[in-house]
């Protein structure tokens, strides 16, 4: 019971705002400022773009595998192929260049899926979409 007291009269530390971990801040090594947070409140890695082009500069980020550029994307705490929704649109765009690049399945479902759950306008996803995600899959 002491233990307990002790622990909450002393070594607590201040509350924060949020509870979730994404609140980390900036990836990069001696940056310490916040993470950026994207207009749909998604929090990203690092503080700006230039930290963000830096990080995969230094190696501590993946570049995206279209651009290269930037470092890749993390969704639903899954790490994702690319940067951005205009990347893997861009690569969806040019399906037979992933086919040579990447053929497998997998990379096929993470387009997909990028794709779907990102798409933001309130129609449904366009069909022509659609039909280029299964010709593509039947050509993996
Ligand atoms: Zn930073
Ligand atoms: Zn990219």
């Amino acid at each position: 019971m002491r233990c307990a007291i002790a622990y909450r009269s002393g070594q607590h530390h201040p509350q924060r705002l949020s509870t979730s971990d994404d609140d980390a801040g900036c990836r990069l090594p001696g940056c310490g400022r916040p993470a950026f947070k994207d207009e749909y409140g998604n929090v990203g890695q690092y503080c700006s773009q230039p930290h963000r082009r830096q990080a995969v500069r230094d190696g501590i980020s993946e570049p995206c595998l279209r651009c290269r550029i930037w470092p890749k994307n993390i969704l639903n705490d899954k790490i994702s192929d690319f940067c951005s929704k205009a990347c893997a649109m861009a690569v969806v765009d040019s399906a037979p260049a992933i086919l040579e690049i990447f053929p497998n399945h997998e990379v096929y479902e993470q387009v997909h899926s990028q794709f779907t759950t990102q798409w933001k306008h309130p129609t449904a996803t366009p069909t022509i979409m659609k039909v280029r995600l299964e010709a593509l899959q039947r050509r993996v």
